[in-house]
């Protein structure tokens, strides 16, 4: 059955570093005919910078939305190899991803840093998926919330007036993501639910009820109707699953009847 719903659900694609830019075409050219009779929820596609712009261009008229996968905090200088919010804004992306794992783990992507970027994200209007999330070994530990709350009470040092719908979350055990071992919808729910009751202790109440929590980490067309079945979980953000136009398709429609 059908949850209640409190908020617009979200499925977002991470390609991360796949896809040449003839692929990224081929692919949104299958994925929107499949897609085109969902309602009721946000698409988003997270693709390299190298094709962004033109997954920006045929999305331009649709419902789903361009996003890239990364960017630096200033706007222009100095800083080679980087990528301003501009610079976005420039070929038509409306989204980005900040402080996922793999920026944090391998890149060295710090708390302030990613506070940084999701302050410059919403101050030049694009939307931040901000990924927090513990490792195996913190979890065994019994540190998942002492890593997950240090990593979401971080975000808002930088940030002073924000709505609820100005900033997505996105809860991603680090063991979950691209590992196959899916967290159960019980330890999904479980942290989601807490982020949410954080952030009204730290924003109160309208802010944490208008916030999307996305669950990320393996999920698949057969585990995401039932971690979206839980009540703070407002969608997922896919890796694996969505390089093929085929499997996200699945995902959106999912969370369309979620
Ligand atoms: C991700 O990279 O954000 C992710 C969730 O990957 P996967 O779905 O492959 O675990």
């Amino acid at each position: 059955m059908a949850r209640e719903q409190v908020r617009k659900p979200m499925m977002a694609a991470n390609w991360k570093m796949n896809k040449l830019a003839d692929e990224a075409e081929e692919y949104v050219v299958r994925l929107l005919p499949q897609i085109s009779n969902v309602e009721g929820v946000d698409v988003a596609i997270f693709a390299p910078f190298t094709c962004l712009g033109r997954v920006a261009s045929m999305t331009r008229d649709t419902a789903v939305i361009a996003g890239a996968q990364n960017f630096y905090y200033e706007d222009s200088g100095a800083f080679t190899g980087e990528v301003s919010a501009p610079m976005l804004k420039d070929v038509g992306a409306g989204a980005v991803i900040v402080g996922h794992s793999e920026r944090r783990e391998i890149f060295g992507e710090t708390d302030e840093m990613v506070a940084r970027k999701t302050a410059r994200a919403i101050s030049a209007g694009l939307l931040p998926i901000v990924c927090v999330g513990e490792t195996k070994e913190e979890r065994d530990a019994g540190e998942m919330w002492d890593k997950c709350s240090g990593q979401v009470q971080s975000v808002f040092e930088e940030l002073d007036n924000v709505n609820g719908d100005d900033i997505v979350f996105a809860y991603e055990p680090i063991w979950a993501i691209g590992t196959g071992d899916t967290a159960s919808p019980e330890d999904s729910q479980d942290a989601i639910g807490k982020i949410r009751a954080l952030l009204k202790e730290l924003r109160g109440e309208q802010f944490a009820s208008q916030v999307r929590i996305l669950y990320g980490g393996s999920i698949k067309r057969d585990n995401i109707g039932e971690i979206m079945a839980q009540k703070d979980v407002d969608g997922g953000l896919a890796g694996g699953a969505s390089l093929d136009p085929v499997s996200f398709a699945g995902l959106v429609n999912a969370a369309s009847s979620s």
